[in-house]
């Protein structure tokens, strides 16, 4: 067994994080999954947002038109999904618990495919956000620092692909490294140094094998074939009907025991449940072993809500139990900056010399203060 990383810093990143490359936050989630302006009339796509759709309609709308604007919040979505579904009951008569399994890998596959492509039009127009991750991505110590992740996107492993070639990543989950080949999973030999990153919410690269229950993960720009993998045949079978060819499907087997179960496991925002299944309950324990070990925490674009209430009782447990307490950096942005720096000083105290506080996101103040904390080469 190789000996266990024991990380000087550890930065968590949230979707303030994500949001720099291009990504919607939580709000302006739906908008984007539900966008019809950037996917093909009547093709795949655009039936799996007309089946989601008319999910909301029925249930959140008794029967009449809902527009993205009036959607409940996802996380609301999920929870009444999860609840009813992984009890095996329906929600409400139109809606049975497989059909509720389908609409939720529904949005999940429509949030992947939503996720990439929004990545890739902010890679093709760079702002300067993209440019200060870039930095960021440039000049990050993964030889000394662990992330903690509490995104699905691959915004942090695919910056350090770029930036730094680093290709080898240490989930902390015991996920094994895996690549399509065709319709096939076959391992991927990688060498080089690692990025440690933690996430606990589960990743849209990763495959969870149903029956054997191991995880898996594939090249974080991947994640179209992931999306594929997950919709299966029966699936497109409950959707409206359509004139359009089936689009790709994957049938990949399990590279462990050769079943075809391959599906995911989000932790969809707070809902707990999922995190009892083994590769989120790991991620916890090696989430807290870091955070013991580490000088420094650095949290960026994470605005600590109450949703992960969780995660902060760890955090809250672990600072009180260290003999030498973290210090603590904050690096935020947007309106609500002065409120979340706020937050953070109720939760952690504000220890004179021991707090850094930043409103301006990744700009030349954080850069530096990364560098001196070593997070960031100097
Ligand atoms: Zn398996």
């Amino acid at each position: 067994m190789a000996k266990e990383f024991d990380p000087g810093n550890l930065v968590i990143v949230g979707a303030g994080f994500s949001f720099s490359a291009g990504l919607p936050l939580a709000g302006g989630f739906t908008k984007e999954l539900l966008s019809l302006g950037r996917v093909v009339a009547d093709g795949p796509s655009a039936r799996q947002i007309a089946f989601i759709k008319s999910f909301a309609d029925q249930v959140f709308g008794e029967g009449a038109s809902r527009t993205p604007d009036e959607w409940p919040d996802l996380e609301d979505i999920f929870t009444l999904v999860d609840l009813s579904a992984n009890t095996g009951h329906h929600l409400g008569p139109h809606y049975s618990a497989a059909d509720l399994r389908v609409v939720r890998r529904a949005i999940i596959v429509r949030m992947i495919r939503m996720l990439s492509q929004a990545y890739r039009r902010r890679q093709r127009s760079p702002d300067a956000g993209w440019r200060a991750l870039e930095t960021f991505f440039g000049g990050f110590r993964a030889d000394i620092s662990a992330v903690l992740s509490m995104n699905w996107d691959t915004v942090f492993e695919r910056g350090m692909a770029r930036a730094q070639t680093l290709r080898r990543v240490d989930y902390g989950c015991h996920a094994r490294a895996v690549m399509f080949d065709g319709n096939s999973l076959i391992d991927r030999p990688l060498t080089g140094d690692s990025l440690h990153i933690l996430k606990p919410h589960g990743s849209v690269n990763w495959l969870y094998c149903d029956a054997c229950r191991e995880t898996f993960w594939v090249p974080p720009s991947d994640t179209d074939q992931v999306a594929q993998t997950l919709f299966r045949r029966q699936d497109w079978a409950v959707l409206p009907k359509s004139k359009s060819k089936l689009p790709a499907i994957r049938t990949a087997a399990c590279p462990h025991c050769y079943t075809q179960s391959l599906g995911t496991r989000f932790a969809t925002f707070s809902y707990r449940k999922a995190l009892d299944f083994p590769m989120h309950s790991a991620s916890w324990r090696t989430a807290e072993q870091y955070l013991k070990g580490a000088a420094d925490w650095v949290f960026i674009g994470y605005s600590m809500p109450a949703a992960d209430f969780e995660f902060k009782h760890l955090l809250k447990r672990v600072q009180l139990t260290e003999g030498d307490r973290p210090n603590i950096t904050v690096i935020t942005g947007g309106r609500d900056a002065d409120v979340t720096i706020d937050r953070y000083k109720k939760f952690f105290g504000d220890v004179k010399g021991k707090r850094f506080f930043f409103r301006n996101g990744l700009d030349a103040n954080a850069l530096r203060h990364l560098k001196d904390i070593k997070v960031l080469r100097a």
